[in-house]
C-alpha cells in the first residue's frame, strides 16, 4: 500500500495498518517530514485514535491539560459557553480534552512509524498521478513508477488524488483569513493566561488562545472573514494589517493581538461533503476527503478517525483493499461530512451580531456542564471501530478465503523489496528496511495468510 502525503492523517494512517499488519510506504513531498510551528486541539475521540496507535504517552508529555472551553462575547467580554473539562468530562468521554504543538504529535507519530519495520518513509517524493491496473495500482512519483496494491490519498488541502477520483478543482478560499502566531507564556498578558481553550467571537472574528507545551508557549489565531478575502499560506503579516480588523473586539484580546511583531497569514480553505471518495484501490483520507474549517477543532481528530477505520476495514476484509476502501467509506462518510457541515455552521455562531448575537448568548448562557456534554456527545465520543481497534487482534476475519484472496490481489514484489500492502506473512523484514535498524515487527503481526 501507498500513502501519498505524510502529514497527521497519513502517518497515522501507516501506523495503524502496521498495527494490523499491513506494509505501507508514505510517500512526502516535502524534503522531510514535518509540521508548522503551531498548536491543535485534541478532543477525547482524538485520543482515543492516538492511543488506539501507541503513541498516547509520547503525545501526553507535553499536552497540556486544559481545564475550560470558553466562548467569550469579544465585544462585551462576557462568558457565553463554559465547558468544564474536570473528572465528570474524562468519565463522561473516556478521556480528557488537551492542547498541544502540532511538532510534538507529529513527532510521536513519526516516531512511532519509525518504530515499525511495516512502515518505510520516503520524504523529497511527490504523488503526480496514479494509473489502476488489474492486480493494484502504479502511483506515478516525481521519482519514477511505484507498483502497490492500494494508493490512500492523504495529500491534503490541493490533493491530486482527490483531483483524480472526484475531479473538483482547487478547493476556493473561504473570505476567512487567519493569523496565527505563538507567544512566550511571559509575553502573555498576565490576566489572560488562563487554563482554557478560549474563543473571543465578535461580528465577523474570532480569537483563540491556549497555553502550549507545558505552559512555555501560547497558541494564538485570530480569524476575520472579509468579502475581500485576498490570499495566503503561510505568510509573514505585520501587526497594521491584522489589528485594524480586530478593532471592534474588547481590550483583553486586543491586548493579546497587540503581542506578535508578526504573524503568519492564512487563508483558510473549504469542501462541500462530496459522496465518494473511493475509485477501486484508491481513496482519500483527511482533509483530502472532508477538508473542513477548523471551528469545532476536529479536522485532524476526523484523519485520526479515518485512519484506525481504513485499517481496521483492510483487516476485516484480509487485504481486499477494494472491498475495504467501499466499507470505510461507507462507515465513515456521514460522521466526517457532518463535522465539516457542522464546522462550517459553527463559525456562523461565531461570527453573529446584532439579534443574532444576542440569540447566541441567551441559547448558551447559564447551561449545566452536563447539557453542554449532552451536546458534544456525538463528537466527542469515539465511535466503536475507534474504541476497539487496539482491543481486536489482527486477522479476527472468520473467512481464510477472503485472506487468501486479499494476498494474491497484491501487485508481484519488485526484486528484492515486498510489494507494498503485501502482509508479511512467514518472512522477515526485508533486507533493505531491517538494515535502517528499525525494530522487527511484534510476533502477532506476521500473520501466516
Ligand atoms: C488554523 C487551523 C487550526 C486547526 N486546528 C485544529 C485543531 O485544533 N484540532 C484538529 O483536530 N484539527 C485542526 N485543524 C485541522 C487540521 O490541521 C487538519 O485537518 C489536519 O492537519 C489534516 O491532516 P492531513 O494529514 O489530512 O493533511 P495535511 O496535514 O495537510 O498533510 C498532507 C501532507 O501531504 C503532503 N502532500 C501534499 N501533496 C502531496 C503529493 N502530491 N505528494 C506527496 N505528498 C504530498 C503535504 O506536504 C503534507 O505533508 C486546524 C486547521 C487550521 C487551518
Amino acid at each position: 500500500m501507498v500513502i501519498a502525503g505524510g502529514g497527521l492523517g497519513g502517518l497515522a494512517c501507516a501506523l495503524a495498518l502496521a498495527r494490523k499488519g499491513f506494509r505501507s510506504i508514505v510517500l512526502e513531498q516535502a524534503q522531510q517530514f514535518g509540521e508548522i510551528g503551531a498548536g491543535i486541539q485534541l478532543a477525547p475521540n482524538a485520543w482515543h485514535a492516538i492511543d488506539a496507535l501507541g503513541v498516547g504517552a509520547l503525545v501526553k508529555k507535553e499536552a497540556v491539560f486544559i481545564e475550560r472551553l470558553l466562548l467569550m462575547d469579544g465585544a462585551s467580554g462576557e462568558t457565553v459557553i463554559d465547558v468544564p473539562l474536570d473528572k465528570r468530562f474524562a468519565r463522561r468521554f473516556g478521556n480528557p480534552y488537551a492542547v498541544t504543538h502540532r511538532a510534538d504529535i507529529h513527532g510521536s507519530l513519526l516516531d512511532g512509524c519509525k518504530a515499525q519495520a511495516l512502515v518505510e518513509l520516503r520524504a523529497g517524493t511527490r504523488v503526480i498521478d496514479y494509473r489502476i491496473e488489474d492486480k493494484g495500482v502504479v502511483v506515478e512519483t516525481s521519482g519514477g513508477d511505484l507498483p502497490a496494491s492500494a494508493l490512500v490519498g492523504a495529500d491534503g488541502v490541493r490533493s491530486v488524488v482527490r483531483e483524480r477520483i472526484v475531479g473538483d478543482g482547487e478547493p476556493p478560499a473561504s473570505g476567512h483569513m487567519c493569523y496565527r502566531a505563538v507567544l512566550k507564556v511571559e509575553e502573555m498578558p498576565r490576566d489572560l493566561r488562563w487554563p482554557a481553550a478560549t474563543l473571543w467571537a465578535a461580528k465577523n472574528t474570532h480569537i483563540v488562545h491556549y497555553p502550549l507545551r507545558g505552559w512555555k508557549l501560547f497558541n494564538l489565531v485570530a480569524t476575520v472573514v472579509r468579502e475581500q478575502s485576498g490570499s495566503g499560506h503561510n505568510e509573514e503579516a505585520p501587526p497594521e494589517e491584522v489589528l485594524p480588523l480586530f478593532a471592534h473586539n474588547c481590550e483583553k484580546p486586543m491586548s493579546i493581538l497587540r503581542v506578535p511583531r508578526a504573524f503568519r497569514r492564512w487563508m483558510l480553505r473549504f469542501r462541500e461533503p462530496v459522496e465518494n471518495w473511493t475509485q477501486g484501490p484508491v481513496t482519500l483520507l483527511g482533509d483530502s476527503a472532508h477538508l473542513m474549517l477548523q471551528y469545532l477543532a476536529q479536522g485532524a481528530a476526523m484523519a485520526l478517525e479515518d485512519a484506525l477505520c481504513l485499517a481496521a476495514c483492510a483487516d476485516q476484509q484480509e487485504g481486499n483493499f477494494e472491498k475495504a476502501f467501499l466499507e470505510y467509506q461507507k462507515t465513515r462518510l456521514v460522521r466526517a461530512s457532518r463535522v465539516q457541515v457542522s464546522a462550517r455552521l459553527m463559525g456562523m455562531v461565531f461570527h453573529a451580531s446584532g439579534v443574532e448575537r444576542m440569540i447566541r448568548n441567551d441559547i448558551y448562557q447559564g447551561r449545566t456542564a452536563e447539557r453542554y456534554y449532552d451536546a458534544l456527545d456525538w463528537l466527542f465520543t469515539p465511535p466503536e471501530y475507534v474504541r476497539d481497534f487496539a482491543k481486536r487482534a489482527p486477522g479476527r476475519s472468520p473467512r481464510p478465503s477472503a485472506r487468501r484472496k486479499g494476498a494474491s490481489s497484491a501487485r508481484a514484489p519488485r526484486k528484492g523489496s515486498p510489494a507494498p500492502g503485501v502482509r508479511p506473512a512467514r518472512r522477515p523484514p526485508s533486507r533493505r528496511t531491517a538494515s535502517r535498524g528499525r525494530k522487527a515487527p511484534p510476533a502477532r503481526r506476521a500473520r501466516a495468510p
